[in-house]
């Protein structure tokens, strides 16, 4: 499959219908155990010594293809699924830390990785520090003897800032620190973190790998040895197991994956152009907006999701969201339903205020999650609302 284009691999990675009867589709395996051909087969898939599949927690063939497929969108070498995204955050932050470590991670995080990371603190005493990543000696400066993970999001969630992924992935080589990246908000059509040197990169594929908001789950890609390990230790004996019949979901939104991502960014940047002139909205944040030059070297679209602060205080923000209509008022993204959420009392509500403000998290800052509609529903529904203020 290497020479073949993103869209070929999208829909044909992983897989040959040869070892499977010929089914053009992937078929779904929906076991939890596989039969041994006799009890020395059994000792010998045990030891490791032949192939072939023993538990559907340690491997299964619809969630194996999943999981070639995603390494080959992703340029990684090997993959892994999880039952969500955070059970794939949690397998590589566990894999890759031990007691008395530290953890740099980006100033914006997804709210339970936050919340995760505060976990690790207090039961563990691996320590974090929040760094902006906007340049080498500040980078530097939060390096640490015990610094093991470098772990960020780009464009972060909620505000959109763009992190520079081949600056961190350099200065992180020099003290030999793997680089984790979130890159559910771009998926590997967008943005592929590992072709800019980073390590791991970890997704929610609850949002735009899956894109019909109908199943959690999680994925992680890296290099083989590391995906072995985690597969070995912390998917197996943590066991956040993605299930078959979700795999197999997986694998049929992928294959609309380059098709959705360009038209969601297609209605993203439509929407965009749009709140720029509004004047009830103060800021309007879109990875195309950025000025830093970060947006040309690493994202191909602008992706489905926009920021924007409006003129007033919470209670402007959660007015808007009352004078929405057939916009859901739900959290999530990148599903087909156009989403719309306020991050400082939903997302993002369990970081603590004085942080959330470091981050860019004001109060009347919405997250809206552009969906595959008529984009001239969705602006006229959000303008209508916009203009009830
Ligand atoms: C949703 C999300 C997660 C968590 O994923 P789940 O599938 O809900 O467990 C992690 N990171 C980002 C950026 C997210 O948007």
């Amino acid at each position: 499959m290497e020479k073949k284009h993103f869209a070929t691999k999208a829909i044909h990675g992983g897989y040959d219908p040869n070892e499977m009867k010929g089914s053009v589709s992937v078929p779904l395996f929906q076991t939890a155990s596989f039969r041994f051909k006799s009890a020395e087969h059994g000792e010998k898939s045990f030891l490791g010594e032949e192939d072939g599949f023993i538990y559907t927690r340690i491997g299964n063939p619809t969630i194996n293809v999943l999981e070639e497929r995603i390494a080959e969108l992703e340029s990684a070498e090997s993959g892994i699924a999880f039952s969500s995204g955070m059970g794939a955050i949690s397998a590589v932050l566990i894999a890759l830390t031990k007691a008395n470590d530290h953890i740099l991670a980006s100033k914006g995080l997804y709210g339970s990785s936050f919340s995760l990371l505060k976990m690790f603190q207090e039961k563990y005493n691996i320590s974090f520090s929040l760094s902006d990543f906007e340049s080498e000696a500040e980078i530097r400066s939060h390096i640490k003897p015990e610094t093991s993970v470098i772990y960020i999001e780009t464009p972060i969630n909620p505000t959109m800032k763009l992190i520079d992924l081949e600056l961190v992935s350099r200065v992180a080589k020099e003290h030999d620190i793997p680089v984790v990246v979130d890159n559910t908000f771009s998926s590997p059509y967008i943005q592929r973190p590992i072709e800019h040197g980073c390590d791991i990169v970890v997704h929610s594929a609850t949002k735009y790998i899956n894109g019909h908001g109908d199943v959690i789950a999680g994925l992680a890609v890296g290099k083989k040895e590391w995906i072995d390990e985690i597969r070995a230790t912390t998917l197996k004996d943590i066991g956040s197991v993605i299930s078959p019949f979700d795999a197999w979901l997986m694998l049929r939104g992928l294959k609309t994956l380059p098709v959705r991502m360009d038209r969601h960014s297609d209605n993203a940047e439509y929407i965009v152009e749009r709140l720029l002139k509004h004047p009830q909205v103060e800021n309007v944040y879109y990875p195309t907006l950025d000025q830093s030059g970060i947006f040309e070297k690493q994202m191909a679209r602008g992706g489905g999701v926009i920021a924007f602060e409006l003129k007033g205080d919470k209670k402007t923000a959660q007015k808007l969201l009352n004078n929405i209509s057939f916009i859901n008022v739900a959290v999530s993204l990148g599903d087909t339903e156009t989403l719309i959420e306020h991050p400082a009392t939903m997302t993002h509500v369990v970081i603590p205020e004085e942080e959330r403000r470091k981050m860019g998290i004001s109060d009347t800052l919405i997250r809206l999650s552009v969906g595959l509609e008529d984009v001239r529903d969705i602006w006229s529904d959000l303008e209508a609302a916009l203009n009830k203020l």
